[in-house]
């Protein structure tokens, strides 16, 4: 069996330590006789999983009591209606502030909800770097402030939090999730897909304050409504309980290796590797402003875009894979979430030293 360095922006690599577990579980989960797929989600075994998962959610990111853990579906960009479906009816009006790719789809999936409207943009830097605070212009009558912590496309990330005083700061988080602690108190809803940093597709991990349930528009789903969930343990309906146990398990992975204050470390590592190269080479280049060059997503350009095709085939000759930038913007992307290794990183480095000597 040989394992390459899988540099997908999503679903994405995960520990190898946590699939091993799992193959070993598969047949009979804790001699319990059968697989974590075939368990009512009721019963006292996978309860047990699910108590786990989310108290171990709820430690690694020190999540405060007053705020409820939901394991949903429907991913980052179901969400995308989600938030304004439980949110916006408090006022009628939200604020976005858009980044790249995936805060336009925020934006534009909550206008079927209420008056969703720009609080601030990339655009003027072609979504290369973060607006700064001082350049929002925040309605106070808004329901909430949303932003995408990273930009998964785009490859641009908050390495600060946005305080937006009374108005409840909603965050995409989906692709630097447990990449480093965050202050949870600093905001009203968080929410990820877990394919990135968290297990596979499936099941999407929300953090709601407590003051936040109950606004729901009349129109809301039950299954979507945050405090019908709430009220029912993410269960009002059958949750997605393999890929909670697969969460589950690579939360143990992540407390065994240090938490997350161990991933951060780790990840701006493996980042500072690759953005030291991109800023001594004369053939690739990176386009981020350097404050907000996202740790997750490293996205770089080679001099000659008529040499992309031999470059990913180069790379997958030699193991590293899932290399293309996404279409929209071209180029490469390498995502480095917390399951790549620093090995990985450093063969990727080391085949593109390589490529620029046969080709600058
Ligand atoms: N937001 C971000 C930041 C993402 O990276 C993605 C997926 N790559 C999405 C939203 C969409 O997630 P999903 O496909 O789970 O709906």
């Amino acid at each position: 069996m040989t394992r390459v360095f899988n540099f997908s922006p999503g679903p994405a690599t995960l520990p190898e330590a946590v699939l091993r577990r799992a193959a070993d579980e598969m047949l009979d989960w804790h001699g319990c006789g059968m697989s974590v797929m075939e368990m009512s989600h009721r019963g006292k075994d996978f309860m047990s999983i699910f108590a786990e998962t989310e108290s171990l959610a709820r430690e690694l990111l020190a999540v405060p009591a007053n705020y409820k853990v939901l394991f949903m579906q429907g991913g980052a960009l179901g969400e995308n209606a989600i938030v304004p479906m439980n949110l916006i009816g408090r006022t009628g009006k939200a604020d976005y502030v858009v980044t790249g790719d995936w805060s336009k789809k925020s934006l534009k999936e909550a206008g079927k909800y209420g008056a969703a409207r720009i609080a601030a943009s990339g655009d003027a830097s072609n979504f290369t770097a973060i607006p700064k605070q001082s350049e929002w212009k925040l309605d106070p009558a808004a329901s909430y402030v949303h932003i995408c912590s990273n930009e998964t496309i785009g490859g641009v990330e908050y390495h600060w939090t946005p305080d937006t005083g009374s108005t409840p700061l909603v965050a995409d988080m989906s692709s630097n999730i447990m990449s480093r602690p965050i202050d949870v108190s600093r905001y009203g809803v968080i929410y990820a897909g877990a394919q990135k940093n968290m297990g596979p597709s499936g099941v999407t991990l929300v953090i709601v304050r407590d003051d936040l349930l109950g606004h729901a528009l009349p129109i809301t789903p039950s299954a979507f409504n945050y405090q019908v969930q709430a009220e029912n343990e993410s269960m009002y309906n059958t949750p997605p309980t393999y890929a909670i146990y697969i969460a589950g398990l690579v939360y143990q992975h992540i407390k065994a290796s240090g938490g997350l204050a161990a991933m951060e470390k780790h990840n701006a590592q493996k980042a500072a590797l690759l953005y030291d190269f991109l800023d001594e080479s004369r053939f690739f280049t990176n386009k981020v402003a350097k404050a907000d060059r996202s740790l997750m997503n490293v996205t770089f350009w080679l001099k000659d875009a008529a040499l992309d095709d031999e470059f990913v085939k180069g790379a997958q000759a030699r193991g590293m894979v899932q290399l293309k930038g996404h279409r929209s913007v071209g180029g490469m992307r390498a995502s480095i979430y917390n399951a790549m290794p620093a090995e990985g990183v450093k063969a990727l480095v080391a085949y593109m030293k390589d490529f620029e000597a046969r080709h600058a």
